[in-house]
């Protein structure tokens, strides 16, 4: 029996590209399921996360040509992270193995064959890394390229250049669901669920239609969500920092009252005590601001608050 593959695709206000989404995702299909890799039961599942534009009603109009295509709809806009969680938990059972993919077409439809072959090979994860990062701008180039030496630093296991775009198995999937933690940095978690995984590298294209559903603000908070969600070492580097500084404190002052009492010296001036109260006020909010960081991701956590939740979905088995 051929395997059964899903295709996860969350998309926000897509309707400008879900027309060639479609087309190029139906082509795909028909191929792999006339060279007999994958089963006639195959579903590619848009995940609409609460869309302002008529992207539901496009997807619902897609499901209604063809039943390769199905539909979520989450109950309101939960983001990128969550909407993806939101159709992989769903779906994971109907498949043998699930691709998640963005709805621009950034990521390489083609490389999907070579993402079977791994799977087919025994491999539970196959992660699609961009080989190049040509078509980003400048600034987003040499953003992520601090993010992911910073991650690795911080030692998080995640994969360099690597998106959202990746197959799993069921039982990574499986897997995956047992984390049960509302904070969702779905890249850094899944090397967590492990198994067997391997790479495949792709050229990551322009959007085809519509702008960025990231912008350098949602960007900015993913990026400090990927690093407290994965790691608490940014925490412990507070408590050094702390430390080397109060055991320089002790030291200064030793000299203030030896320089004071014993030497008769008056050196204190007004800049070094300003330098030093700005100084050390800086390094006290920095501080308070990462620990604040931690704090409300444990209240987010013991709250748990559902990750999703699902209005309709629309499948024909
Ligand atoms: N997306 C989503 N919910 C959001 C924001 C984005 O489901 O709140 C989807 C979006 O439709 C796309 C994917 O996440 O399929 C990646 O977004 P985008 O392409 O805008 O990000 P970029 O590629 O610019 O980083
Ligand atoms: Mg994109």
């Amino acid at each position: 029996m051929s395997t059964v593959l899903y295709m996860v695709v969350p998309c926000y206000n897509e309707e400008l590209v879900l027309d060639e989404t479609s087309s190029r995702l139906k082509k795909k299909y028909q191929s792999l399921i006339s060279a007999g890799k994958i089963s006639e039961k195959s579903r590619v599942v848009y995940v609409n996360d609460g869309s302002k534009d008529k992207t539901w009603e496009k997807i619902m109009e897609k499901h209604d040509e063809d039943i390769m295509f199905s539909g979520i709809n989450l109950s309101r806009n939960r983001g990128h992270q969550n909407a993806l969680l939101a159709g992989l938990m769903t779906v994971k059972n109907m498949a043998d193995c699930v691709i998640s993919m963005d709805a621009d077409l950034q990521d390489d439809i083609d490389t999907i064959d070579a993402m079977l072959e791994k799977y087919e090979e025994g491999y539970d994860v196959v992660y699609g890394v961009r080989d190049n990062r040509d078509t980003d701008t400048f600034f987003k180039r040499n953003t992520a390229g601090v993010f992911y030496k910073v991650m690795q630093s911080l030692g998080s296991q995640s994969v360099p250049n690597h998106a959202d775009f990746r197959l799993m198995s069921e039982r990574a999937l499986d897997g995956l669901e047992q984390f049960q933690e509302v904070n969702l940095f779905l890249r850094g978690m899944v090397p967590m669920v492990g198994y067997k995984s391997t790479n495949v590298y792709y050229k990551r294209g322009e959007r085809f239609a519509g702008e960025s559903k990231y912008p350098l603000k949602k960007m900015l908070s993913f990026a400090i969500d990927g690093i407290t969600s994965t790691s608490a070492t940014p925490m412990r580097m507070i408590f050094w920092t702390g430390f080397v500084v109060f055991a320089l404190s002790i030291i200064i002052g030793i000299y203030v009252i030896v320089s004071h009492s014993i030497q008769g010296r008056t050196v204190l001036g007004w800049s070094s005590t300003m330098a030093a109260i700005i100084g050390f006020g800086g390094l006290n909010l920095l501080a308070i601001g990462i620990i604040g960081e931690y704090i409300g991701k444990i209240f987010l956590e013991v709250k748990q608050r559902p990750r999703f939740i699902i209005e309709d979905f629309i499948n024909d088995k």
